[in-house]
């Protein structure tokens, strides 16, 4: 009986092989599953052909094919899935899959290479893809977070691990502002964090407080990481349209290595920037204020970002490294020099760039170090000033560094990023109907 369950089975593993192995081929992407199958995998007689015989083969079986009417590729696979229920190990769920002993122990073993076997637990899956003889091709483990365990059987397994699948799903919503642009973007399911980019985006160009009186419009597109319905990771913002009847701004956030935002007033460029921390919260703003530390009122030279320790510092204009080190109250700092006499300065880091050296000449965007709290500090912040000739100006309302830099060249793709982004809101909104 068993016998000729397997003498059966023979000529169907030959169909099977091939029209995997063309698969495969089609892939591109898994290699060096053609062959004799891996030790463990070896009870079942495989004929390996030689790629002639394979097409004359493959040809014959296209005729035989074609008599029982087409089938499609995908048929030839079987797969197999199961989520891990309470106290099952892998052992148990592949001889449910209704694989061998030894066939179990390869898989195991492969799967075991990456990862803790005894770590698995309720909730994970595994996925098999099996080959017409019920021997694996490809084995699948999904543990924590999305990340995936796979091993390839070939000639000899091949293991790997997979980050998470993450899709990225683009938003766009619309939303009448009231009383604040926080509370518009919280009645219009838009993530309120956005409120930070917005209004440090709109600090130098429009007094958001005098301006806005309610029943201005505000468009915002947007994109999130997602995992199955999960959001992975913070949203990003891509485009606003902030309609004030008489007045139309845009900003684009484009999202590359240059990290700049560009504003435009009325269809046309106003302004180009970069902020030195990406979705930072502005903690204390230019000017007099009492001071956090000493309890007296003092100048404020410059603005404070509250940020996680270790967030990533950005140079907020092309330039010439100019000072690397320490200075009493500020800690640890970076000076940059500017064209017209204008310096930036980045203070209470807690590292530098291992790259950055003095002198160097570093383009907008470059990362420079890092947030900490060295110097006078009470926590993790960044520090940022700008200074012209030698006095500190609001760098947040001062427009005078975002206009020095070399942004002439880079006008045209801005005009073709900020059509693609009216392009993409009106899509998207007409999209939510
Ligand atoms: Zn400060």
């Amino acid at each position: 009986m068993r016998l000729r369950y397997w003498t059966a089975l023979a000529s169907i593993v030959c169909v099977g092989t091939i029209l995997t192995v063309r698969e495969v081929r089609q892939e591109q992407t898994l290699v060096g599953l053609i062959g004799a199958p891996s030790a463990g995998l070896q009870d079942l007689d495989t004929p390996v052909e030689t790629d002639a015989k394979e097409q004359a083969l493959s040809r014959d079986v296209s005729l035989e094919e074609g008599a029982r009417g087409p089938r499609p590729l995908d048929e030839e696979r079987v797969t197999w899935s199961r989520v891990v229920s309470s106290g099952e190990s892998l052992d148990v769920l592949l001889a449910k899959a209704g694989l061998d002993t030894a066939t179990r122990a390869v898989v195991s073993d492969a799967i075991g290479s990456e990862f803790e076997l005894r770590q698995l637990k309720p909730g994970h899956r595994l996925d098999l893809e099996l080959r017409q003889d019920g021997l694996p091709r490809l084995a699948t483990l999904e543990i924590d977070n999305g990340v995936s365990i796979q091993a390839v059987f070939g000639e000899a397994p091949s293991v790997s691990v997979l980050p998470p699948e993450l899709e990225t799903i683009r938003q766009a919503a619309e939303t009448k502002i009231e009383s604040s642009i926080y509370a518009a973007l919280d009645k219009a399911d838009i993530p309120t964090r956005f409120a930070t980019d917005l209004e440090l985006v709109f600090a130098g160009t429009l007094d958001l407080q005098r301006e806005l009186v309610g029943g201005e419009h505000l468009r915002v597109v947007w994109r999130e990481n997602r995992l199955d319905d999960r959001v992975i990771g913070e949203p990003i913002i891509d485009f606003v349209e902030l309609d004030l009847g008489g007045e139309k701004y845009e900003v684009v956030w484009p999202g590359d290595a240059s990290r700049q935002t560009h504003v435009f007033k009325d269809g046309g460029p106003l302004l180009s920037f970069v902020q030195p921390i990406k979705g930072a919260r502005l903690s204390s703003a230019f000017g007099l204020r009492q001071h956090p530390v000493h309890g007296n009122v003092r100048m404020h030279q410059g603005v404070d970002f509250a940020a996680e320790e270790g967030a990533t510092v950005h140079a907020t204009q092309s330039g010439r490294v100019s000072f690397i080190g320490r200075r009493s109250g500020y800690g640890l700092m970076i000076e940059i020099e500017h064209a017209q006499g204008i310096q930036t300065v980045y203070a209470h880091l807690s590292a530098v760039n291992e790259t950055l050296e003095v002198d160097q000449r570093i383009p907008a965007g470059h990362e420079i170090g890092h947030v900490g709290s060295t110097g006078t500090s009470t926590g993790p912040h960044l520090h940022y000033e700008v200074v012209i000739e030698g006095l500190p100006v609001p760098p947040l309302t001062d427009t005078r560094l975002s206009r020095s830099g070399d942004g002439t060249q880079r006008q045209m793709d801005v005009s073709v990023m900020i059509e693609a982004a009216r392009d993409q809101l009106a899509g998207l909104l007409a999209a939510n109907g």
